[in-house]
Order: structure tokens, then C-alpha cells, then sequence
């Protein structure tokens, strides 16, 4: 591509001006025709007033030679014509163009009677018109040829084509400047667009592009881009956020080891001191293990690494088994977990996912619950097709404030209290991440100094497709 039309808007232009060229040089033919179908037909139309008036005063004479009546009209003297018998004899001539003569007429040129036209080019370059009639008249048949000029046709049709060929180029050219300015015009926002575009980075990811008007196309592809920016702008604070916090998370249980590690260098002591302080660090490691372990889960779910398999789960047996899994931390604190409600619920879930979600539920309850409370898993069938999975504690429950920010990755209610029992703020989270990923929801209720329920809702199996993949099994 010339480098001319590189840009949109030479392009346009010139797409522009030969669309346009193209229109007037055809609109210029039909008009140039048609102006020359007009001349030429009242030509013809003369031509045959001509003939008319001409025929009524020929007068045969009994040798067979022609008169006309009214000879010396002056009329005559300004009429071209000629009349010629069948056997090829000029019988009478009016010649008004001195210098100029109309070749014979061909035997048997003229076989019907009635008259036609045609132009002929005679020497000197004289163009003229020929009305050839054949007549009968008092028995004899004669043949009468008429002559115009088409100097006057031509002249005007040149004036014509002068005309146009200095209109068409001038009103190209003026379109064609009209054309490049209002494409300018137009496309000046994407100019402005791409500089901004061109001076936003990380560090100010919050400037958005200019939006000339919102409603049309070029404002609507500004619009487009900012949503994207502040999309990639909240993920980039997101992800710096969640960055610092992992920072800080971690650092917390490694100074812990550190500064156990000083305290048990600073004197000689005896082998049972040892012995506690390298369980305290053992302590601190499957802390700092944990964090690490939830921080991975987050980042594989963030890069949607996780391949997802739901399977027919029948939710009871397997509550019972994730309970079971974790029924020796309850017992720690002497507390009972409670598995009640409906038998034959059947979800479609993925295992794994559910089973990590579910662990996450009941050490939270565990953790935050009393000595001696009872934790209750119940199961049970909500509108619209769903099961439902209620964890109730009685623990300190949670402020109205914090309930829907508990959710949000390293948010706790009480920072101390939670990392005091190991908690890094990364559970709830993760469990929102996979109940989400397979289509369910979670929710939390709670009254404060009473306890807290949080509820898995999943779609439950369709009854239908589940009996028919039982039989085929
Ligand atoms: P953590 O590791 O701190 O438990 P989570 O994401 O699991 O992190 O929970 C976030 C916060 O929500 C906790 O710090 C705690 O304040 C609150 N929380 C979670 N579960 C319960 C519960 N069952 N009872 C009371 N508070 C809870």
C-alpha cells in the first residue's frame, strides 16, 4: 500500500473521491447524451417542418421536370434540399452553402416511401443532417433530400463538455478537501484516544480515555477500553494488595521462629527446654506451612489451573466422612458435631473442591466455638432446586458489619484472636472461591453472642437424569 494511504483518513478520502468521480463522470455521460438526443431531435423536428412545407409546393411538369410554386420566397434561399427522380436525376437543387455538395444518391437508396434520417460528415469537416423522403406526386415518385447543419449541435455540445470538464475536476476537488476535513474531524478523537492510551502504565493505570461522545461508535470503543482498564486496574490493586498481605502473613511466623530460636541460643539449657522450643517452632512451620498451602489454592484457582469434576454426590454419606475427617480437632476442645436433616439429597458437585470447602466451614465453627458446644451439619432441600449445607455454631458469631467482608482474602474480625488459633484470614475465601467455581453459593447468618450458621447451597441432581444414569450403569 502507497505510504499515502497508510492512514485512515487519506484512505477514506480517496476511497471517497473516486466513489464520487465515478458518479459525475457517469452522471456527465447520460446528461451529455441526453443534451445531444435533444439537439438533435428539434433538428430533425425542423427537418421535417421543412419537408412538410416543401412537399406541397412541388409541382410535376408533364416532361417530368419539377417547379415549385412560390419559387422566389426567401424562404427557399435559406433551405438546403434536393429532389431526384428514381432513375437517378437531380431535378432540382436549393443550395444555400456554396462550396458544398451531398454525394449522389444511390439507386435504390430510397425503396419505400415515407422519409429517415441521417448525419453525414462532408469535406471541410461540415457535419449535417439528411431528412431523405420518397413522395408521389400526380404519379411520379421523386425522392426529396433535405440538409441542416449540425454545426449549431455541435457547438453547444462542446460548450457542454468545456463546462463540465472544468466543473467535475473543481467539485472533486472541493468534495475531495470537504471529505478529508470532516474524516479528520471525525477521527480526531482516536489521535487523542491513542496518545492517552500510549501514556498509561502501571503507575497510572486510574487515567481513562477521553470520550468525545459516549453515544457513537468511537466513544463507544473509549467506553469499552476504560471498563477494561478498570478492570485490569482492580485486579492490579488486587493483586498488590494481596501480595503485601501474603508479605506480611508470612513474615509474622518467621520472625516467631527466629526470635524463639534467639531466646533458646541465648543460655545452655537442658534438653527438655530444647525439646519445647523446637516444638514451638515445629508449631510456627505448620502454621507458616498452612498459609502456604492456602495462598497455593488461591493462586491455582486465580490461574484457573483447577480442573473441575462434578460427580453425583449423595450429600449425607459424604458429610458424614468430611465430618469424620476432622472429628479429632473437635474432640480436642470436647465439642460435638451433629450431621441431621435429609437422607436422600443428591448433588452434582466436584469432590475435592466441596470436601476443602466443607473442612474450612467446620474448622472455623470448631475454632471459634466454646469447650463443650455442640456444632450441627445439617442438611436439607431449598426452592428452586437446591441442597443446602448448614454449618451452626455457637460460637461469638459475627458483627453485621464483617459479614460480608469475611469473605475477602486475609480479612478477619479479630486479627489477633485468629492467628492466635492459626487462622491466616485465607478460609473463607477459598471456600467462596469453590463453592462459586461449581455453581453454588454461600451465605452466612448470624446473631451476635449466639452463634453462626454458614450455608452451601449447590444445584441438587435432576431426579430424572439421575435415575436414568443409574440404569445405565
Ligand atoms: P481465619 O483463618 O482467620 O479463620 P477465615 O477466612 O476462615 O479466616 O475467616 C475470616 C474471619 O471470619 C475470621 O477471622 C473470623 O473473624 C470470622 N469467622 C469465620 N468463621 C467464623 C465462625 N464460625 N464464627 C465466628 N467468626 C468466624
Amino acid at each position: 500500500m502507497p505510504a499515502l494511504l497508510k492512514n485512515v483518513r487519506t484512505r477514506l478520502t480517496f476511497w471517497y473521491v473516486l466513489a464520487l468521480t465515478v458518479i459525475l463522470l457517469l452522471y456527465a455521460g447520460i446528461s451529455l447524451g441526453l443534451v445531444y438526443m435533444n439537439l438533435r431531435n428539434n433538428l430533425d423536428h425542423q427537418l421535417e417542418q421543412d419537408y412538410e412545407i416543401i412537399e406541397d409546393l412541388i409541382n410535376v411538369r408533364p416532361d417530368g421536370s419539377v417547379s415549385l410554386e412560390e419559387e422566389d420566397d426567401p424562404y427557399f434561399h435559406e433551405r438546403w434540399f434536393e429532389i431526384w427522380s428514381t432513375d437517378g436525376r437531380r431535378l432540382y437543387e436549393s443550395r444555400p452553402f456554396t462550396g458544398r455538395s451531398l454525394p449522389p444518391l444511390s439507386s435504390g437508396a430510397q425503396e419505400k416511401s415515407g422519409f429517415s434520417f441521417h448525419s453525414l460528415k462532408l469535406d471541410h469537416d461540415l457535419r449535417v443532417r439528411i431528412l431523405s423522403g420518397k413522395i408521389n406526386i400526380d404519379g411520379h415518385w421523386l425522392y426529396i433530400r433535405l440538409v441542416r447543419s449540425e454545426e449549431q449541435l455541435w457547438r453547444e455540445l462542446h460548450t457542454f463538455v468545456l463546462l463540465m470538464l472544468i466543473a467535475l475536476p473543481l467539485a472533486i476537488l472541493i468534495a475531495g478537501w470537504g471529505g478529508y476535513l470532516l474524516a479528520r474531524k471525525f477521527l480526531a478523537p482516536v489521535d487523542r484516544m491513542a496518545e492517552t492510551a500510549r501514556r498509561i502504565g502501571e503507575e497510572n493505570l486510574q487515567e481513562r480515555l477521553p470520550v468525545a461522545n459516549p453515544d457513537d461508535e468511537l466513544g463507544n470503543l473509549a467506553r469499552a477500553f476504560n471498563e477494561l482498564l478498570e478492570r485490569l486496574q482492580k485486579s492490579f490493586e488486587r493483586l498488590k494488595q494481596f501480595t503485601s498481605d501474603a508479605a506480611h502473613e508470612l513474615r509474622t511466623p518467621l520472625t516467631a521462629i527466629r526470635s524463639i530460636g534467639e531466646v533458646g541460643l541465648q543460655d545452655r539449657r537442658d534438653a527438655a527446654h530444647y525439646r519445647e522450643i523446637i516444638g514451638s517452632m515445629l508449631e510456627e512451620n505448620q502454621r507458616l506451612t498452612h498459609l502456604v498451602d492456602n495462598l497455593l489454592f488461591l493462586s491455582r484457582a486465580d490461574a484457573r489451573s483447577f480442573s473441575i469434576r462434578p460427580e453425583t454426590l449423595q450429600l449425607l454419606p459424604f458429610v458424614r466422612q468430611t465430618v469424620e475427617f476432622i472429628q479429632a480437632l473437635a474432640e480436642e476442645k470436647n465439642q460435638h458435631i451433629e450431621v441431621t436433616g435429609q437422607k436422600d439429597l443428591v448433588v452434582r458437585a466436584d469432590r475435592a473442591l466441596l470436601k476443602q470447602a466443607l473442612l474450612n466451614l467446620l474448622d472455623n465453627a470448631i475454632k471459634y466455638s466454646p469447650q463443650n458446644s455442640e456444632i450441627i451439619v445439617r442438611l436439607r432441600s431449598g426452592e428452586n432446586g437446591v441442597a443446602l449445607i448448614e454449618v451452626t455454631d455457637r460460637g461469638p458469631g459475627i458483627p453485621p458489619e464483617h459479614r460480608e467482608k469475611i469473605f475477602q482474602r486475609f480479612y478477619r474480625v479479630d486479627k489477633g484472636r485468629s492467628r492466635e488459633m492459626g487462622g491466616s484470614g485465607l478460609g473463607l475465601a477459598i471456600v467462596r472461591w469453590a463453592v462459586e467455581a461449581q455453581g453454588g453459593t454461600v451465605q452466612v447468618e448470624s446473631k451476635t453472642g449466639e452463634g453462626s450458621t454458614f450455608r452451601i447451597i449447590l444445584p441438587k441432581e435432576q431426579e430424572e437424569g439421575r435415575k436414568s444414569a443409574d440404569r445405565h450403569r
